[in-house]
């Protein structure tokens, strides 16, 4: 059996920085005490930090579910360098080989190998780490270029010497560099390794059973919202990971709100439909494996599709037809508000019959 080569640069760091940390934040902490402003300053870059990983580097860079503005682009870059996970470019590169191969030996953080292996355990070896980068896109992209041919000083820089800077103006460069370097650092790196590990282990398959990657309201909190994997891995380029408003997604509300600020534009979103149909036919064949009648599932499908395609063609004409409803002569407004009339009625069908569909659906569900 062949000695698998360690990488050692990738390796020291993932041991000596937690290993500093818990040697240097006692110490800190006896000698300052609780520095209320320096904790608050750690929290404000950890989350910073976090945000620039998962709207940044992860549904930026390697889906381009989003177009960003180029001041958005150099604070994910600027502030992702700073959590000490490689460049963009090699990231995305990785992560991009994880969405092609997911589960087989390519995939770089494939969960077969196991939990630990999945979490962090493949950053200690070459052959997993020293994959060649393959993301011509980016490449040409000077940004990412410049981060990536500048990466080590860039992340020194910021992640160690520019908190310390904050920390010695706030008091203690001891407490800069432990709690807003050494600890942030640790604490965000192990929030984008619950991705690779808890994503694929904890939580439901809604979208689909062929991948190992789940959903789960509870990792989506540890990981900012990248716990609904199983719909990620399903439909990687929409910008959103938690599609109901109530989802735990903080990257989609931050996405959304670069949109609204003008620095974020194109978000791509699947249509619902689709979503819906991706869902179906998963739980069908579920279903078919407790013994319910394909042909009947299809059409019972297929109805409750149709209902849902219907619906939403019939709630857009609808709101168009009430604009221009608006618009028009007074001895006209009659017959249109008739045909108004016609379309609520037509559209509150179409409602009911998809709710009854999804009624039955869930009823075979949750029979044995
Ligand atoms: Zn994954
Ligand atoms: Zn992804």
């Amino acid at each position: 059996m062949t000695q698998k080569r360690i990488e050692w640069p990738v390796a020291l760091f993932l041991i000596l920085n937690p290993l500093g940390t818990l040697i240097l934040a006692p110490i800190y902490f006896y000698y300052y005490g609780f520095q209320w402003d320096i904790l608050l300053f750690a929290l404000v870059f950890a989350a910073a930090t976090n945000l620039s990983i998962t709207a940044g580097y992860h549904r930026l860079f390697s889906h381009k579910s989003y177009d960003a503005h180029p001041i958005a682009k150099a604070l994910f870059l600027l502030i992702g360098a700073s959590g000490f996970q490689g460049s963009a470019l090699k990231w995305s590169s990785d992560h991009r080989r994880h969405h092609t191969h997911i589960d087989g030996d390519k995939d770089p953080y494939n969960i077969n190998e196991g939990f630990w292996y999945a979490h962090m355990g493949w950053l200690f070896y070459k052959d997993s780490v020293d994959q060649k980068i393959q993301a011509p896109d980016l490449q040409k992209d000077w940004m990412v270029q410049f981060q990536h041919d500048y990466y080590v000083p860039l992340a020194i820089l910021t992640g160690f010497a520019l908190p310390t800077l904050i920390g010695w103006m706030m008091g203690s460069a001891l407490g800069g560099f432990v709690i807003a370097g050494g600890l942030r650092i640790a604490l965000t790196q192990q929030s984008t390794f619950f991705v690779n590990s808890l994503c694929h282990t904890l939580g439901k398959q809604t979208y689909s059973k062929e991948i190992s990657a789940r959903d789960s309201w509870f990792v989506a909190i540890l990981t900012h919202g990248e716990g609904y994997h199983n719909f990620h891995h399903k439909f990687q380029i929409d910008y959103r990971n938690g599609i109901k408003w109530y989802h735990w997604d903080p990257t989609k509300w931050v996405i959304r709100s670069l949109n609204l600020v003008g620095l974020a534009h194109k978000l791509r979103q699947i249509p619902q439909v689709e979503i819906l149909k991706a869902r179906l036919q998963a739980e069908a064949a579920e279903l078919a494996k407790r013994g319910f009648a394909e042909e009947q599932l299809l059409v019972l499908k297929e109805k409750i599709l149709e209902a849902q395609n219907r619906m939403k063609k019939l709630h857009d004409d609808y709101e168009q037809f009430k604009i221009d409803a608006a618009k028009k002569r007074a001895d006209l407004k009659v017959a249109y508000d008739l045909k108004l009339v016609e379309l609520r009625r037509d559209l509150e069908i179409a409602q009911l019959e998809f709710q009854m569909g999804m009624k039955q659906w869930k009823l075979c569900l949750r029979s044995v």
